[in-house]
């Protein structure tokens, strides 16, 4: 379990790496397409880019705190237990995705009581897997 965590853990830390890099290279392409649309002529498109980046990097800032947060319960040494019902978080799920804060079945009862629909959650977990392959070919 030791050895699970330290390998779960340094694929958060590569993945906040990762982000790190993403966060800085979208904040800085905004503000070069400001200052790019003071001078362009077709600025609808320049607006456009600078609303998908934008998302992108709510995005990317929404998930850098997802991972803060559970590098934070490694701090704590509750990292990999449910926050919901305290047992151990399936490990198989952690390796999907390393930052869950819930075991399956607490984030099926969250989603039927809280959540408005499962379709976020489903499009997180299918973010998190694609990135984690890609951290992993950049590192
Ligand atoms: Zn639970």
């Amino acid at each position: 379990m030791t050895r699970d965590d330290a390998r779960l853990r340094r694929l958060l830390d590569i993945e906040k790496e990762s982000l790190l890099q993403d966060i800085a290279y979208l904040q800085s392409r905004e503000h070069i397409q400001v200052s790019a649309s003071n001078h362009m002529a077709d600025s609808g498109t320049a607006a456009f880019d600078q609303a998908s980046g934008d998302a992108l990097l709510q995005q990317a800032l929404h998930r850098l705190r997802r991972i803060d947060h559970a590098l934070s319960k490694f701090e704590q040494g509750t990292y990999g237990f449910c926050e919901g019902c305290g047992v151990p978080i399936d490990f198989a799920r952690l390796k999907a995705l390393p930052d869950a804060r819930f075991c399956l079945n607490c984030q099926r009862k969250r989603e039927i009581n809280g959540s408005p629909s499962p379709g976020p959650r489903a499009m997180e977990e299918g973010k998190i897997n694609h990135n984690n392959g890609a951290s992993k070919h950049f590192s």
